[in-house]
């Protein structure tokens, strides 16, 4: 069976499983290498692009539910953009979100930038 360090306590643990047994940290599936916007076939900001590839969904299927819940008060357009500004450009990149904020913190005070493990980064193996 596969196996591979957990990001948390870098105890071995089965490749696919949700939960660390060691540290009991939950191993997000979507915190892969997928979980960028530059796919191919990507039409706007590349989101349901992104979702398709991280999920394994058909991308027409990813983008019809954003259409769907457009007629929800919205909501298609609201989470597009809320994933627009989270999902990285690259894979490793860190989101616009994460930039705008640190850069934030660099206006007011010394340097705050988080040092919490990014998901996707090669370095946090
Ligand atoms: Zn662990």
């Amino acid at each position: 069976m596969e196996r591979h360090p957990c990001p948390f306590c870098a105890e071995d643990v089965r490749v696919g499983a949700l939960r660390c047994p060691h540290c009991r940290s939950r191993l997000d599936p979507i915190a892969g290498e997928r979980w960028h916007r530059s796919h191919e076939g990507r039409r706007l900001a590349g989101v349901a692009a992104g979702i398709a590839a991280t999920t394994g969904l058909p991308v027409a299927i990813v983008r019809a539910a954003f259409v769907v819940l457009t007629f929800v008060h919205l909501a298609g357009p609201v989470l597009y953009a809320a994933l627009w500004v989270t999902m990285p450009d690259d894979p490793g990149e860190e989101p616009f979100a994460d930039r705008a904020i640190d850069a934030v913190r660099d206006l007011f005070g010394p340097s705050h930038r988080s040092s919490r493990p990014f998901a996707g980064d090669p370095d946090a193996s």
